[in-house]
């Protein structure tokens, strides 16, 4: 029973997270004719809301953020998937096999297959000034904030796909950006780093670290950095920051332990099963070697074509047991 004693509302598969993954997760799930939920605290369409334009996915050389998030959305709902807004809090594995996900506004579903599709939170700096500069200079989103800073100086740092991707896009807005990076080299895929290079607008300041968001009333006025070989401090005039250096697995949501990898994404098999039975796993909050929409999607529908079987061979395992059989 829930909170006010509402009916855990039960189904076969729950899935968590509506990004590419989740989205690609529900759609599957729906032509398997499987009863299934789609649960996002947000609007469905995960990193793609944050992103200006698709590059090379297949089929569609250009594609803006949005739109894709939006075809995939309406693509899935096409197929009859219900997707609910609630905040999922937690998902626990009860002793009958089945899984309790609860959610921050009261509703708790109950299914015996649960794909997890939750993505990541961008990781911060975690330098002073940060907190108390975000919204007024700081920012973790480019297509939400980037206009905001039309004519400016800015600084992005990270030196992978995310921060040389936006670092290109926030270049429309801004008179000129400093792309900081901790080491010598980028890691972001050649293509990518080519376009940077490429951009008279951006000036890259290797070797460097920001150690603090420095401002006044106003707002942010410039950063500190460090020299990461010489240990030298700067000063760089800059009124705006963008930060893009990766993101923390959202696998909090799991309240049985799951095996991870040391940076705390989900490890499964080849079939995206988790180490908890009847828990599939896709999309970034997955440990793998690349975190891309083609990956995502191409992992989910395994997840979910492996989460349809499970089912099959769970419900004949239940039936033969007089309904009680746990995994
Ligand atoms: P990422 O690939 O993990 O790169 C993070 C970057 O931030 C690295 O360059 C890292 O430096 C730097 N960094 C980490 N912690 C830092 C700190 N405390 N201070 C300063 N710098 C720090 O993360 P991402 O760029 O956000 O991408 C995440 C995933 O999404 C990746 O798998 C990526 O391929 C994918 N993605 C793909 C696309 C695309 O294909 N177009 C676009 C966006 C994201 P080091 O290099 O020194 O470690």
């Amino acid at each position: 029973m829930t909170k006010g004693h509402e009916k855990e509302r039960e189904y076969e598969l729950v899935i968590v997270g509506a990004g590419p993954a989740g989205l690609t997760a529900g759609l599957y799930a729906c032509r398997a004719q499987l009863h299934s939920i789609l649960l996002e605290r947000g609007l469905p369409g995960g990193q793609l809301l944050n992103t200006e334009l698709i590059d090379d996915y297949p089929g569609l050389p250009e594609v803006d953020g949005r739109e894709l998030a939006e075809r995939m959305t309406r693509h899935a709902q096409k197929f009859g998937l219900p997707i609910e807004t609630v905040t999922v809090t937690g998902i626990k594995k009860l002793e009958d096999g089945d899984f309790r996900i609860s959610t921050q506004e009261g509703p708790v579903y109950r299914a015996p297959a649960v794909i997890l599709t939750a993505g990541g939170t961008p990781n911060k700096l975690e330098v002073p000034g940060e907190d108390e500069y975000a919204g007024k200079g700081v920012s973790y989103c480019a297509i939400c904030d980037g206009a905001f800073f039309k004519g400016e100086t800015i600084a992005v740092v990270g030196g992978g796909d995310a921060a040389t991707e936006e670092a290109d896009f926030l270049t429309r807005y801004v008179e000129k950006l400093y792309l900081i990076h901790r080491r010598d080299e980028l890691r972001a895929q050649k293509i990518l780093q080519q376009r940077v290079f490429d951009n008279p607008k951006i000036e890259i300041i290797w070797n460097s670290t920001v150690e603090e968001v420095l401002g006044n009333e106003k707002g942010m006025t410039g950063l500190q950095l460090r020299d990461t070989v010489t240990g030298k401090a700067s000063r760089l005039d800059v009124t705006g920051l963008f930060v893009f250096i990766g993101f923390l697995p959202n696998t909090g949501l799991l309240q049985d332990h799951a095996e991870h990898d040391a940076a705390g994404y989900l490890i499964t098999d080849r079939d995206m099963r988790a180490s908890i039975p009847g828990l599939f796993v896709a999309g970034d909050v997955r440990a793998q070697l690349t975190r891309q929409i083609t990956t995502a999607v191409g992992d989910a529908t395994t997840a979910t074509m492996a989460a349809e079987k499970y089912l099959t061979e769970l419900k004949e395992r239940r039936a033969a047991a007089g309904g009680v059989a746990a995994p």
